[in-house]
C-alpha cells in the first residue's frame, strides 16, 4: 500500500512538474530543461525507493519462530547490533509498543565486553575493533587492532575457521565494507583505520559475499580494484545489480554508497542485502554469516534516539527475515547480539514512548562497559546461553565448538 502511495505521489509531482516547466520564458529553457531533469530524476528515484518487500521499513510485527534446537549446525548467522545495549533494546520496544522479534529468541545469556586495553590500571571500554576481534577470534585484543593479538601476530579469524571447514563466507553491513566489525571477521591489522590495506585483504582471503558501503576505498585504488579483478570477484553498486545476482556468483563485492549507508532508507535495505546474501551462500557444506546493524551506534554516539530507533527497527526487520528463514532450514544456529552498548542509554521505571528521547543518553556518546545481551534460535543454541554470563570470547570458541561437532569427520 505505501509502495503504491509513494508511486502515485511520485506520478503526481512529475505531472504537476511539467504542467509549471511548460510557463518557462524561453531565456530560462536551458535552465528549466537541466533543473526539471534533475527533478525528474530525483522523483524517479523516489518512486523506485521500496523497489522489493524487504526494503519496508516499519517495526515489524512480533512473531516467534518455531526452531529445530537439536540439529547439528550446518550454518551460522551471527547478527551484531553495533552498541546495542540492552536499554536501547527496551526503548525501542517502549516506542514501538510491543517486543521486538529478537526479543523473541529463547535462549538468552548476558555478555561481558571488555578490550585488553587497559588506562590507569583499569580496562578500558572496548571499541568495534577489539569486541569483534574477541567475537571472531576467541581472543582478547588492544582497541583499534583487527585480528591480531597485543604484539600483533595474526589470529584466525571466524571465516578463516569457517572456510577450513568447507563453509562458505559472508559479511553484510551498513558502514564501510572493510569497517571494524566485519574487518575483525576476516582480516588482520594492528589499526582499523587502515581501510584500504583491510578491503585488500578482506577480498584476497576469498570471502563470498561483501555487502556493505565504502566504495570510495574501491574507487580510489588501483590496488583494490585488481585485487577484484585478480580473485574473480563481481563489483557492484546498485540495488538492480544486487537482485539480479545469481548463486552462480561466486565471489561478490557489494558497495552501495561511497561512503556510510548510515540512513536506514538508503537502498538496498539491511534485510535486502542479508536476504541476497543467503540466497548465494545457501548450499550443501553451509555457510557463516556476519549481518551487523552498523550505525545504532553511530547514531547513539550523536546522541539521535529518533535516528537510532529508525537502525533498531531495521536491524530487527532483517533478524525476523532470518529468523523465518532459520525455520524452514533445520541446522541453522542464530545469534544476535552486541560488540558494546554506546551511548550509556537510562531509562526512568515504568518508561512511556515520550520518556524515550535525546535525554536518555547519559554518556556524552561514549561505548560503556555494561554487559550485552545474547540471544539465540535455532541449532545448538541453548549450550551458549547454559551461563547466565559469559565473555565476548566465548561466542568465538562456541561457534568452532560446535562447526566441529558437525563438520569434521
Ligand atoms: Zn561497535
Amino acid at each position: 500500500m505505501k509502495k503504491i502511495l509513494s508511486v502515485l505521489l511520485s506520478a503526481i509531482m512529475v505531472c504537476s512538474f511539467c504542467a509549471c516547466s511548460n510557463f518557462q520564458s524561453d531565456s530560462t529553457a536551458d535552465t528549466a530543461t537541466s533543473a526539471q531533469t534533475t527533478t525528474a530524476q530525483s522523483v524517479k528515484d523516489n518512486a523506485d525507493k521500496v523497489s522489493t518487500e524487504t526494503d519496508v521499513l516499519e517495526w515489524v510485527d512480533y512473531a516467534e519462530y518455531n526452531l529445530d534446537e537439536d540439529a547439528p549446525v550446518k550454518n551460522i548467522i551471527l547478527m551484531i547490533g553495533d552498541g546495542m545495549g540492552e536499554n536501547i533494546i527496551k526503548a525501542s520496544e517502549v516506542v514501538k509498543g510491543d517486543k521486538l522479534v529478537m526479543s523473541g529468541l529463547k535462549n538468552k545469556t548476558h555478555v561481558t565486553t571488555y578490550s585488553q586495553s587497559v588506562s590507569d590500571g583499569y580496562a578500558e571500554f572496548t571499541d568495534s575493533a577489539a569486541s569483534a576481534t574477541a567475537i571472531s577470534t576467541g581472543n582478547k585484543t588492544y582497541n583499534g587492532c583487527i585480528g591480531v593479538d597485543p604484539d600483533g601476530n595474526k589470529l584466525e579469524t571466524i571465516c578463516e575457521f569457517a572456510q577450513s571447514l568447507g563453509l562458505k563466507t559472508g559479511l553484510v553491513d551498513r558502514h564501510y565494507v572493510c569497517h571494524a566489525t566485519p574487518a575483525g571477521m576476516a582480516a588482520h591489522n594492528t589499526s582499523r583505520e587502515n581501510y584500504p590495506q583491510i578491503l585488500r585483504e578482506m577480498i584476497n582471503s576469498n570471502i563470498n559475499v561483501m555487502f556493505g558501503g565504502g566504495a570510495k576505498y574501491y574507487k580510489n585504488s588501483k590496488k583494490v580494484q585488481s585485487a577484484v579483478d585478480e580473485k574473480g570477484y563481481k563489483y557492484i553498486t546498485d540495488e538492480k545489480q544486487l537482485l539480479e545476482l545469481t548463486a552462480d556468483d561466486d565471489k561478490v563485492l557489494g558497495m552501495f554508497a561511497y561512503d556510510n549507508m548510515d540512513k536506514a532508507d538508503m537502498w538496498p535495505s539491511l534485510t535486502t542485502m542479508t536476504s541476497k546474501a543467503i540466497e548465494m551462500l545457501d548450499s550443501d557444506n553451509g555457510f557463516f554469516l556476519m549481518v551487523e546493524g552498523s550505525n545504532i551506534d553511530v547514531f547513539e554516539s550523536e546522541e539521535d534516539m529518533d535516528s537510532t530507533l529508525e537502525q533498531m527497527q531495521a536491524f530487527d526487520h532483517s533478524v525476523d527475515y532470518v529468523l523465518k528463514w532459520a525455520q524452514e532450514h533445520p541446522g541453522t544456529l542464530v545469534i544476535v547480539t552486541a560488540d558494546h552498548e554506546t551511548g550509556g542509554v537510562k531509562l526512568p521505571d515504568n518508561p512511556k514512548p515520550e520518556d524515550i528521547n535525546n535525554s536518555c543518553f547519559t554518556s556524552d556518546g561514549e561505548h560503556t562497559n555494561t554487559n550485552v545481551l545474547l540471544m539465540a534460535g535455532g541449532a545448538q543454541s541453548a549450550g551458549i546461553c547454559e551461563k547466565e554470563l559469559i565473555d565476548n570470547t566465548d561466542i568465538a570458541k562456541y561457534m568452532r565448538k560446535v562447526l566441529n561437532d558437525s563438520h569434521k569427520n
